[in-house]
């Protein structure tokens, strides 16, 4: 075993005992283990992570790209989030059949709804191969490490999936320390099955979005479908609903304030090594120059969801996705600030300093933090750069993307017209146009573009700019130069568009080239590629190789330091337990909300605190059937879980492995948890699996899905079993 993985197995057993670290399942070690079942888990290392039997792990799934999911029926049905949902339920909503707004139940499965491009993927096993890997970069050299890894990884991969319908990735953790090799299987037909409306399952929408307390509904039922023979398969009306390997029971008794508890998930980043100059950088520059570029999109949208209400469905997604971040930041920021992250990252650096220059033959660790703080200083203007592009150019006028999707067509004219491609080519675009066009109003985007112009073009550093965007800028008169902007290009109307695609060829490519929309969107990228992206990929290089001696000094010098590898997207196992906490001097936050706090909040007609009628009613007449506990219903609850972005849909896990909650948001307090987490403040936020059940059963009368799922009560309760009184009605 090579030096550094008994480091690194040390480090599992030396901290092992509070709730931050998202821990990867197939290598729970005793301490974990330990930890968790003396704090009540009754279940096994195996019954959590195996391979060669059903175990927890199978019935996890990556929902899409960036959430996730857990089965709960043997027929292939998944609970996860209605912000995970939210684009496909927004996609299958129009003015006639508003799901946004009075959400959507399939009565079977004829009428649940395909949607193209969504996934659910499952992991099969994961490998360890930080051994292969680790002798390969050994036997390559320095200069040849990283060509010799990729290669390496490919071989691994190939031959692990060799003959079967699955896909291997191997992903570096700890910077590098380690190695794993993640094999799943992808299920390609997800169809929405139901989901609460908006005042249900968005509920306090940005107000209360990241806040505590919480009374959001925050969940959506899809089903995944597999060939008859129950293998992955594109859409098809032959497909069969999954017979899952595994699925997760659901538990109506809830949990109690100090139960045990799990969450199970895809966390997607985390950043918890980062040296002080790195907080400082996103503290100070970075969150706060994406924070204004939003505050600026945000305040033109917000508006124009109002006044209308098909901008209204239009725009909620895109409104969704931007305004979760933005508001992440702004929280972020505080609790950096006020947990004093900057000041204790300096003193780990101090110790760090001290054990290096204080052990013999671990002076090379000393020069490491400093040279991580100038790597920052010299490439801050790159950085910024490319924070600029994401803010404009992806999260800003969508004008600039639809734009820069003719390119192709643009600069392929010559070859594209010898081969009698092109008019084929040209028709594929337009039609991709309708899908743009059917969520986008030109008067939105221009505002869009007025408002976040003058940041843009004050802020950005001058290595990412547009000439053309610069000339039409005179006085500093940004409105102006967003309406001359709009005023001229095609590409902000579907007739203009058409027209200018419906000229001969060589006109049209004219009339794209100098377009400004056209112009400014390849002007952007093409500086970007050219003066920002090189510089900016060898400062990761190097801020990567730098970050991978720090992480295996820290490993070596001071392992109490070290919690499990940072998020990456990968299955990981988070423990804590049902907890409220004081967040900061005065303020208490109680474990759990119920009804009664929605009806508190309610603002009759409010885009974020109406309440539908059916549920005040029900809520009037204390109907709860068997989901309320002492005559209230529970909707969220808190835990001492270490999640980020990811966990967004996970399950909470009793001690039991049986469903209790759903994940979806931290408080305000915790957003800090990316970079650095604390077990006395950082408290994630739950939907009570009671909640779901009752807005599913009583509130949208689509009980037939309870009756699905494979519910379970302690019986020493003796709550009533919910499905017991559905079959009796
Ligand atoms: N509300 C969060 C999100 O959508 C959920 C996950 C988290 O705690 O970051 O990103």
């Amino acid at each position: 075993m090579t030096r550094l993985l008994a480091v690194f197995l040390v480090f599992l057993a030396t901290h092992a005992t509070a709730h931050e670290g998202m821990w990867i399942p197939s290598t729970l070690s005793k301490l974990v283990m330990n930890d968790m079942q003396n704090a009540g888990l009754k279940l096994s290392a195996d019954e959590i992570y195996a391979i060669n039997q059903s175990s927890l792990k199978d019935a996890i799934v990556l929902f899409g790209g960036g959430c996730t999911a857990s089965v709960i029926s043997d027929q292939g049905l998944i609970l996860t989030n209605h912000h995970c949902g939210y684009s496909q339920i927004q996609s299958h909503a129009s003015l006639e059949n508003d799901y946004l707004k009075n959400g959507f139940w399939a009565e079977n499965f004829d009428a649940e709804l395909t949607n193209p491009g969504l996934s659910a993927t499952f992991v099969v096993r994961i490998e360890d191969v930080t051994e292969e890997m680790q002798k390969t970069a050994a036997a390559a050299g320095t200069e040849n490490a990283e060509e010799a890894l990729r290669k390496k990884a490919l071989e691994l991969e190939r031959e692990a999936v060799d003959g079967t319908g699955y896909k291997a990735e191997i992903k570096p953790f700890f910077y590098g320390n380690a190695f794993y090799m993640i094999v799943t299987e992808t299920y390609r037909d997800v169809r929405l099955v139901g989901a609460p409306p908006s005042s249900i399952g968005k509920f306090g929408g940005d107000t209360d979005n990241w806040v505590w307390p919480r009374h959001t509904g925050d969940f959506s039922l899809f089903r995944i479908y597999a060939s008859p023979d129950n293998q992955p398969a594109d859409y098809s009306e032959d497909n069969v609903p999954l017979s899952p390997k595994r699925h997760l029971k659901v538990n109506t008794d809830g949990v109690e304030e100090g139960d045990f508890t799990m969450i199970f998930g895809f966390p997607g980043r985390t950043f918890q090594y980062i040296t002080s100059p790195a907080v400082e950088y996103i503290l100070e520059t970075e969150n706060p120059a994406r924070i204004a570029m939003r505050e600026a999109s945000l305040g033109v949208i917000d508006r124009a969801m109002e006044a209308s209400d098909k901008t209204r469905i239009q725009y909620a997604s895109k409104q969704s996705r931007i305004s979760n971040a933005y508001k992440k930041w702004i929280g972020q920021n505080m609790g950096l600030k006020e947990f004093d992250v900057i000041e204790k990252k300096k003193k780990t650096e101090e110790a760090f300093l001290k054990a290096a220059m204080s052990q013999k033959g671990m002076e090379g660790y000393s020069q490491i933090v400093g040279e991580l703080a100038s790597l920052y200083a010299e490439n801050e203007k790159y950085q910024n750069a490319r924070n600029y592009l994401i803010e404009f150019y992806y999260y800003g006028p969508e004008i600039l993307r639809f734009a820069a999707g003719f390119r192709d067509l643009v600069e392929n004219y010559d070859t594209l017209a010898a081969s009698g491609k092109f008019p084929e080519e040209v028709d594929k675009l337009f039609n991709l146009a309708d899908g743009y066009f059917k969520d986008y109003n030109s008067e939105v985007d221009r505002d869009i573009l007025a408002a976040q112009l003058p940041l843009f073009h004050q802020n950005c550093p001058d290595v990412l700019t547009s000439e053309t965007l610069n000339s039409l800028i005179k006085n500093d008169n940004y409105g102006a130069a967003s309406d001359a902007f709009y005023d001229k290009t095609v590409f902000a109307d579907r007739e203009a568009l058409e027209k200018a695609l419906k000229s001969k060829e060589k006109k049209m490519i004219k009339t794209l080239k100098a377009d400004p929309a056209y112009c400014v969107a390849t002007e952007l990228l093409d500086a970007y590629g050219e003066n920002v992206a090189p510089a900016y990929r060898s400062f990761s290089n190097e801020e990567e190789g730098l970050m991978s001696v720090y992480m295996k000094g820290l490993m070596e010098l001071l392992p109490e330091k070290v919690n499990s590898p940072d998020a990456n997207s990968t299955l990981r196992l988070s423990y804590g337990k049902m907890e409220g906490v004081k967040p900061r001097d005065g303020i208490a936050y109680t474990p759990y909300t119920t009804l009664s706090g929605i009806m508190a909040k309610y603002i009759p007609g409010d885009k974020e605190f109406d309440v539908p009628a059916k549920l005040m009613e029900l809520h009037e007449k204390a109907d709860y059937g068997p989901y309320g506990k002492d005559g209230e219903l529970r909707v969220c609850f808190l835990g001492s879980h270490h999640t980020t972005g990811g966990n967004s849909g996970s399950p909470t896990i009793n001690a039991r492995g049986e469903l209790v909650g759903l994940n979806f948001d931290r408080t305000y307090e915790s957003t800090m948890s990316d970079i650095m987490f604390s077990e006395e403040i950082c408290r994630n936020i739950m939907v009570d699996v009671n909640y779901i059940l009752f807005i599913t059963d009583k509130f949208a009368g689509a009980g037939h899905l309870v009756e699905e799922m494979d519910t379970v009560s302690n019986p020493v309760k003796k709550r009533p079993q919910p499905v017991h009184e559905l079959k009796a009605k």
